[in-house]
């Protein structure tokens, strides 16, 4: 293992201690989310609390090492202990949320495939939402459709027609394994590792997506391989119309795409994203935003992600994540004109206020 993972994986184990979870809480003074730039400390509209789950292969082991889809794309336990042990906590909480879902699940086979459907069924009976979400690199469902081996996470690797190619089969795979229905509600998407690009924004719109939550607003990763994905010059935390003609620009308004970005604060300089992930940050980085976001004109959509890789271990049990994420809930719930809601309901407040 690189020096660095471990150095990590240590830091992770560290701070999800009780002692960890001290230190940081005394440094997340350091937590700042920069140019909500509020003018107005009216709080007129509520404050929706969007938590939403990129649903993939993988699980996190003893060591609380994160084994993802791309390592073993046929950890399919992910998928099914993950996405169940994600809705329990979610019942618990009486909240609706947005699952977005890589179409690698839809390669298992035998008892597998059977126990991911029925996940999946009763995660729509329940009320949440599933939006789609592509790692063409480790979706063998995807590949097999279209008869190709594909070598990108990232969108950047893709033409326009490819892209436009690669996400009509998985949207067609969602028909075939969920049903005309799922198919028709399919309005919400985010590009695997945050990585969408002009291409990708064009193609959801001429496919007729409704939202793109793959925005990490100041954030940029993997600038040299495969899985490159690059917001840093985004500032905006607000929701903002798509561009089509550069992914980057906020104020084109040539779509009908609403970008609902995922929140993202500082610590100490470094990017971070709204995750249970980063434990005690993520409560603070939820205050900030409460606090300081403009709700005197819209509700404010606070968008939380998870991956439900990360909410099963190797036989299925839950994990320290699942526990923060529940933890936070507990807490966001406390707080006046908190509502939790899936992103196609919140885009739906939005638009109408
Ligand atoms: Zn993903």
């Amino acid at each position: 293992m690189k020096i660095i993972l471990k150095l990590k994986l240590f830091l992770y184990r560290f701070f999800s201690t009780t002692l960890g979870k001290g230190v940081l809480q005394l440094l997340s003074f350091g937590v700042k989310v920069r140019n909500l730039e509020n003018r107005n400390s009216l709080k007129k509209f509520p404050f929706l609390v969007i938590i939403t789950t990129d649903a993939e292969a993988g699980y996190v082991t003893k060591t609380e090492r994160r084994v993802w889809q791309k390592e073993n794309p046929e950890a399919f336990i992910g998928y099914y202990s993950g996405i169940r042990n994600l809705t329990n906590i979610f019942e618990k909480h009486g909240i609706k949320t947005t699952f977005f879902l890589s179409t690698q699940c839809f390669s298992s086979k035998g008892t597998e495939y059977k126990k991911i459907k029925n996940e999946l069924n009763s995660t729509i009976k329940k009320g949440h939402e599933i939006g789609l979400h592509l790692h063409p690199d480790s979706d063998f469902a995807l590949q097999k459709k279209l008869s190709k081996k594909f070598e990108a996470t990232s969108a950047f690797f893709y033409g326009y027609e490819e892209k436009l190619e690669i996400i009509k089969a998985a949207k067609d795979l969602v028909r075939e394994n969920l049903g005309t229905a799922s198919y028709k509600k399919l309005i919400s998407f985010r590009w695997g590792n945050w990585a969408l690009d002009t291409g990708g924004a064009k193609a959801l719109n001429k496919l007729g997506f409704k939202i793109d939550s793959s925005a990490v607003s100041g954030i940029k990763g993997h600038t040299h391989d495969t899985m490159k994905y690059d917001w840093s010059i985004v500032s905006r935390h607000y929701p903002w119309k798509l561009s089509i003609t550069d992914y980057l620009a906020t104020n084109h308004n040539n779509s009908k795409v609403m970008e609902i970005p995922i929140a993202t604060f500082d610590f100490f300089g470094m990017g971070m994203r709204a995750d249970p992930v980063n434990s005690v940050l993520l409560n603070k980085a939820f205050l900030e935003y409460y606090e300081k976001a403009d709700r005197s004109k819209k509700p404010f959509p606070f968008v939380v992600i998870t991956h439900s890789s990360e909410a099963a271990t190797k036989d299925g049990k839950v994990t320290q994540t699942l526990k923060d994420l529940d933890r936070f809930i507990s807490l966001a719930k406390k707080y006046d004109d908190v509502e939790f809601v899936t992103l196609k309901e919140a885009n739906k407040i939005i638009n109408n206020n």
